[in-house]
């Protein structure tokens, strides 16, 4: 089968059903999954499905997507019980943000302290 862009992508492969990561949450839109290296007790990845760089790329026609993410990391708050507790969400876009992976992602963050503030 002839390579595709999205096969050197590791999230479009998750989306797409190409790996062995659980999925915690998808719809048509976004896909969410378990951070392969969680930095706290809940680290969850939201995507949305559709391949974007980052920020940068975002349109008009993306919003429906990215107004998903924040219901989905809602969702996932209360679904852990931790929507009182509270938790961080991320979004690094370029290099000052140190984003390593090129596909729109928001890192859902809780279950410690977390003492950096923006
Ligand atoms: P960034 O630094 O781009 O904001 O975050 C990328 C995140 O993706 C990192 O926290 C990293 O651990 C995670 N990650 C990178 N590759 C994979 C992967 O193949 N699967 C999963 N589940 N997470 C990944
Ligand atoms: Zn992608």
């Amino acid at each position: 089968m002839a390579t595709t862009w999205f096969d050197h992508c590791p999230f479009c492969r998750i989306v797409h059903g190409q790996t062995d990561t659980p999925i915690l949450y998808q719809d048509d839109l976004v896909t969410a999954f378990p951070d392969i290296r969680p930095i706290a007790p809940y680290h969850f990845l939201i995507v949305p499905n559709v391949h974007l760089e980052s920020v940068n790329e975002v349109e008009p026609a993306h919003e429906a997507a990215l107004g998903r993410m924040f219901s989905v990391a809602r969702r996932l708050a209360e679904e852990h019980r931790i929507a009182h507790s509270g938790y961080r969400l991320i979004v690094n876009t370029g290099p000052d943000a140190g984003q390593s992976v090129f596909h729109l992602h928001m890192h859902f963050i809780a279950g410690r302290h977390m003492p950096f503030r923006a």
